[in-house]
């Protein structure tokens, strides 16, 4: 119904105009102000009135320039970095690799009021990104799928509960508190029994999958490939893996995959099997490739993106040789320009001028590229 009301007021609209005997583009300002119609709308539109030839005229004004919806006061840069963070473990004692729970619940909250918002491994690889305007986008990962990653505990009643204090816990907690974070993650995980509790290994697979989390490669038996020296032994490593999740998510296969120890094959001849291959029947096709450290990544538009090695920043405040989560975070705050600042139109990439050189024309797909002076 309601869409055929609107539709009465354009067409009443548009014989009014025509009548007037006005242009189109001032037509299309006066749509633009008082109906701000999505492009499904306008395909409903076009559905209800059937074949008449004259109203197709009409959809191409009601769709609007979506360049006048980008501020250009928040200064967007999508062509600016982006971290992919590295969490491990999560436990009661902080130490190289383990954050304890409250410092993860202090890193979330750090990067919400700083205008980060957290986005999918796969969504910023398909430069995918669709996060609101004047904010910047955030990955988290979280290596070896141990238990204190995902822990199912008893309550004082006995109710079976995701522990709270582990990461999943910690970042479902976050999700509800802080509901436009975008809370996800992608989990790495090797070996058998992931999250380490056989018992509920089927249930936390299907969590994870079902409220928006990613599971990701990390070989069987947690093995560097640096030493590997045949092809048979590399796709065995990351493709028995991929047949651990399959047997449990028959639907989900894994595409990403990060490097134990942050190591590729000395035999470069080799390296190709990273990406792609088979074992026992099983193919795989990684999408994306993660090192260790120690860097923010290129926006998936410029000619520096390589999905295929990814760099990641350590979530982390010991040892991390001044290359840490925070000093990152210090960095953008005294570089701003260097920051991937979001134009909040998932279908247009806006970038400053001073950035134009760094883009990868092929890279900007189906997109509109939407270049400003600053
Ligand atoms: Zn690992």
């Amino acid at each position: 119904m309601k869409t055929k009301v609107q539709l009465i007021i354009i067409l009443s609209t548009l014989v009014l105009f025509t009548a007037m005997g006005c242009k189109g583009n001032k037509a299309d300002e006066t749509f633009d102000a008082s109906l701000p119609m999505d492009l499904n709308q306008s395909e409903e539109v076009e559905k209800d009135v059937g074949e008449k030839s004259d109203v197709d005229i009409e959809i191409d004004i009601v769709e609007r320039d979506l360049k006048d919806d980008i501020d250009l006061s928040l200064e967007p840069n999508e062509a600016g970095d982006v971290m992919i963070l590295m969490y491990h473990n999560i436990g009661e004692e902080e130490a190289e690799w383990t954050r304890t729970p409250d410092n993860l619940r202090k890193d979330l909250k750090i990067l919400y009021d700083k205008g980060y918002r957290a986005i999918s491994l796969k969504d910023y690889v398909n430069n995918n990104i669709d996060i609101e305007a004047g904010t910047t986008p955030v990955v988290l990962t979280f290596d070896d799928g141990n238990e204190n990653n995902f822990r199912i505990i008893l309550d004082e009643e006995g109710e079976k509960i995701i522990d709270p204090d582990s990461a999943v816990g910690i970042l479902e907690k976050f999700k509800k508190d802080y509901p436009d974070f975008g809370t996800t993650a992608t989990f790495f995980v090797f070996g058998n029994n992931p999250f380490r509790q056989k018992e509920y290994l089927e249930f936390k697979l299907s969590f994870l999958v079902e409220n928006g989390y990613d599971i990701g490669n990390h070989t069987i038996d947690h093995r560097s490939v640096k030493n590997i020296d045949d092809k048979e032994t590399i796709q065995e490593v990351i493709g028995k893996q991929i047949k651990v999740i399959e047997d449990i998510l028959p639907e989900y296969k894994l595409s990403t995959y990060a490097l134990c120890y942050g190591e590729r094959p000395s035999n470069e001849n080799l390296e190709m099997y990273l990406e792609e291959g088979i074992y026992d029947g099983t193919s795989y096709k990684n999408v994306a490739i993660l090192n260790v450290g120690w860097n923010p990544a290129p926006s998936p538009i410029t000619s520096k993106f390589n999905p295929l090695s990814l760099p990641r920043i350590r979530a982390s405040e010991m040892k991390v040789d001044n290359v840490g989560l925070y000093n990152w975070l210090e960095h953008f705050e005294k570089n701003p320009q260097k920051r991937y600042i979001s134009d909040g139109v998932k279908e247009i990439i806006t970038i400053p001028e001073f950035m134009a050189d760094l883009i990868d024309l092929e890279k900007i797909g189906e997109k509109e590229l939407y270049i400003y002076e600053k």
